[in-house]
């Protein structure tokens, strides 16, 4: 049955919805950020219907990650004929066709000049952790430089980078040593005004003129990590100038430039990395969420002269298991074929729609993004650009109450980050969701109590 919609027909959450939570609660770790009550029954492309029957418009995606749609038949297809085969072999020991051939696919679009080679895991923490012992084992150096509000995983190395919500990392430390942070350029925010030129120069003078006066030497840096696009910090967009400034200042200093694509990488952004917005060549990009459509995947992809470290010294026992493989090769002939060009043509379409209603509300501070990655930051007041964190998770329960599924991020942004299949007709459906969950909640904060 096709799913057509949204269409709420239960409370939210519905009985069954309802009974799940409860026993999900007495058994699955607490840790885990539901903001509402989403059981998934099924999907079907940007489509989803929960266990009581209730249709929801997906522009969540399940963070960012359903990039050819939920159970693309395409994928579904060629997980299946894998699955028939082998499930499980181990790259670490042996070898078999469907990871090789990723590598090459990968090696064939990554922009790294002379191609890449792959290190597989499960994950977008783990891509980044074989970044950073990479990095490491390749420069003969220890620190690393890493951005305010960057987000980069949880495993210990990965949360010694991140620095987005501060109740990620309290109560775990010590974490990795030899970690420095520098400010990201968020012109939104930026003390010197919204100006791409500024701001990249605000941000790029504090690594060039306070840390490597005060802090730490640049010959003793193996890596500076960055998100082209911060994902999890609020769907903040890097100003092209300042990517590539920052290849410059590493390239002066020996430093291995990580391109943490984990969110904005496998054509979210309208190209296949973000980081091609900007004409960068970086030596590493770490690849999760969208490559396998939702199958495990985390790819560390490298410079070939660096990813030159001996047999033995990293590995995972599934780490890029055959049948993520063979989603993530079904992926990428989906994203070069079609997707990566709706993702820039449909995102535009969705953006302009925000941008229009932005000039209605005045919560809506703004809107930013790039292909189907777009962020919405909410104010109380335009002027002094007041975050607007409670009101920002009331329009997301609003949507969900409507049948729209949105996703926070940063203090006070929501972002939109559906399937590339998102048509330009579901777009709409999403804008005027959206601007009715904001309607509702602008009336409810002018009403006094
Ligand atoms: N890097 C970025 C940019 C991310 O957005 C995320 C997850 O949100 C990660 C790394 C960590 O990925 P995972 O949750 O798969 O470990």
């Amino acid at each position: 049955m096709t799913l057509n919609g949204p269409h709420i027909k239960t409370a939210l959450p519905g009985p069954r919805a309802k009974a799940l939570i409860e026993r999900d609660q007495a058994v699955v770790s607490p840790s885990y950020t539901r903001g509402y009550p989403l059981a998934i029954a099924r999907g079907e492309g940007a489509m989803v219907e929960d266990i009581d029957g209730n249709v929801f418009l997906d522009c969540a995606a399940g963070i960012a990650v359903n990039s050819t749609g939920h159970s693309h038949p395409d994928v579904v297809r060629a997980i299946t004929s894998q699955a028939q085969k082998f499930l499980h072999m181990s790259g670490t020991d042996f070898y078999y066709e469907p990871q090789v051939r990723l590598a090459e696919e990968l090696s064939a679009v990554a922009p790294i000049p002379g191609g890449s080679r792959s290190f597989f895991g499960n994950s977008g923490t783990e891509a980044i952790e074989a970044c950073l012992k990479l990095s490491r084992y390749a420069t003969g150096r220890q620190n690393l430089i890493a951005f305010l509000g960057g987000f980069h995983g949880r495993s210990m190395g990965s949360l010694a980078l991140t620095a987005s919500k501060v109740g990620q990392r309290r109560g775990f430390g010590p974490l990795l040593p030899g970690v420095y942070h520098a400010p990201y350029p968020d012109c939104y925010r930026c003390p010197v005004g919204l100006n791409a030129e500024n701001c990249a120069a605000e941000c790029l003078e504090y690594i060039d003129q306070q840390l490597f006066v005060h802090l730490v030497s640049p010959d003793e840096v193996a890596a500076i990590v960055v998100e082209p696009i911060q994902g999890e910090g609020g769907y903040v967009v890097a100003p092209d100038q300042f990517m590539r400034r920052l290849r410059e200042l590493t390239a002066k200093h020996g430093i291995l430039l990580v391109d943490d694509e984990v969110q904005s990488g496998m054509g979210r952004s309208g190209k296949m990395f973000a980081i091609e917005y900007a004409g960068v060549e970086p030596d590493m990009i770490a690849i999760a969420k969208g490559i396998a459509s939702g199958l495990p995947l985390g790819v560390a992809t490298a410079r070939k002269d660096l990813m030159a470290w001996p047999p033995g010294s990293h590995a995972s026992t599934f780490g890029g298991n055959p049948l993520s493989c063979a989603a993530a090769i079904e992926t990428m002939r989906l994203l070069k074929t079609r997707l990566v060009a709706n993702a820039a043509d449909v995102g535009a379409y969705l953006k302009n729609a925000l941008l229009a209603i932005a000039e209605k509300h005045r919560l809506i501070g703004d809107v930013r993004g790039r292909g189907l990655m777009i962020g919405v930051e909410l104010v109380r007041d335009r002027q002094t650009k007041e975050r607007a964190p409670e009101e920002r998770d009331a329009v997301v329960s609003a949507s969900f109450a409507r049948g729209l599924l949105l996703l926070g991020a940063g203090r006070n942004a929501i972002r939109f980050s559906p399937p590339l299949v998102l048509t330009r007709e579901q777009a709409d459906i999403a804008a005027r969701i959206f601007d009715e969950a904001l309607v509702e909640v602008e009336a409810k904060r002018s009403t006094p109590h």
